[in-house]
């Protein structure tokens, strides 16, 4: 693992070496052209970079929720395909359209409005999304034949092409996304039926690329799974063959001796059993850090674990380390690759009642990311 560097009070390292080898594992293993999904900064590890990784490890489109999320890409220089799915209300297509931005559309009135953004040199790029159950956005199954209908007669007059039906999944069963599953299949039959055969249909995300592969239909959206976590609650990221990519640490900043009874943090929800050492490291909750794993999140100081004592605080945590010689300057890690020793995103997300996706996205813009390739 690397150190930090000298002055470095706190720092997330991005292992863009490990986002590629993500998405070139996942690729074998699906068989399936990847869509890496980078919205949200990258699930907090950076947009562009991970968009560079994933490229090179063998993705050969990019998603990501809004359409600034892929206009930032666009002028970070990448050219890859990029498609955006989740747009304002009366959104004008047009900036999209003009950087070459594929749409995710859900609706008749998005239909007519990116129609309305092509040009006689500029056809728009849609892919239609199909509500199957998950009750969020997705042209309804009552719509299905009028929208096709209309993108058929909008591809065939030159405005657009479409290139996917999608859909997304609930993740509640097997089961669940089985009949979610076959849902689409009756869509994806009623647009054939009025002469819409778009070359690629994707549903499924990371959990079902890996654990339904009927899902896969040659093409999958990954997000969590090129991050190197699992979407999984009973199987770790080596179980799957991942690395994660985010390592989160600070230099311990100030290292105190206390007798027993002493109080630590806000509230002194902790006190000393005995005369101990609490090391103070520079992460707190505005770093993304979530207070709800006070008293329980995991911190790795000299190759040995501990545990947040007491309240995290906005800026900062307490570590009591006992007799464990912690100087400052030393590294708190807080998560990582556990194959090298470091707690894991997924213990943080159970300390905090919450999941791995939410715990690495939340990481804030005060911790500085380095890039590795380790
Ligand atoms: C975020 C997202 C994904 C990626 O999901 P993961 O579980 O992170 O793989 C895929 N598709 C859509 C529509 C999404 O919003």
């Amino acid at each position: 693992m690397s150190r930090l560097p000298a002055g470095v009070m706190r720092e997330a390292t991005i292992d863009v070496g490990a986002i590629e080898d993500n998405v070139r594992h996942l690729r074998r293993l699906t068989e399936s052209e990847v869509i890496a999904v980078v919205k949200a900064d990258g699930y907090g590890h950076g947009a562009v970079r991970s968009a560079v990784a994933a490229l090179a490890g063998g993705a050969t489109r990019l998603g990501v929720a809004d359409i600034g999320e892929a206009l930032a890409l666009r002028r970070a220089g990448i050219d890859a395909p990029i498609v955006a799915w989740l747009h304002a209300p009366h959104a004008s297509f047009d900036e999209a359209a003009a950087h070459g931005i594929e749409l995710g559309l859900s609706s008749l009135d998005q239909l007519q409005r990116a129609a309305g953004a092509a040009s006689a040199d500029r056809l728009v790029v849609v892919h239609l999304k199909l509500e199957t159950g998950l009750s969020r956005n997705g042209i309804a199954p009552a719509d299905y034949r009028l929208v096709f209908a209309e993108a058929a007669r909008l591809e065939r007059i030159g405005r657009l092409r479409v290139v996917a039906l999608f859909s997304h999944l609930s993740n509640a069963s097997a089961d669940d996304d089985r009949a979610a599953l076959a849902a689409f299949h009756e869509g994806v039959a009623v647009a054939a039926s009025v002469g819409l055969v778009p070359p690629l249909r994707h549903i499924a995300a990371t959990h079902a690329a890996i654990a339904l592969p009927e899902a896969r239909l040659g093409c999958v959206r990954l997000g969590i799974g090129i991050y190197g976590l699992s979407p999984f609650a009973d199987r770790t990221s080596a179980d799957l063959g991942l690395r994660p990519a985010m390592t989160l640490r600070g230099a311990v900043a100030a290292v105190r001796r206390v007798p027993a009874g002493q109080g630590v943090s806000y509230g002194y929800d902790h006190r000393t059993e005995g005369e101990t050492t609490l090391a103070l490291v520079p992460l707190g909750y505005a770093d993304g850090v979530p207070r709800q794993a006070s008293g329980a999140g995991p911190v790795v100081i000299g190759g040995k674990r501990f545990s947040v004592a007491g309240r995290i605080a906005m800026d900062q945590i307490v570590v009591d380390v006992g007799d464990h010689p912690v100087a400052v300057g030393d590294e708190a890690v807080l998560f990582g690759d556990p194959t090298l020793g470091a707690p894991s995103a997924d213990e943080w997300a159970t300390a905090a009642g919450t999941i791995n996706y939410e715990i690495v996205t939340r990481i804030g813009p005060r911790v500085a990311r380095r890039q590795v390739a380790e």
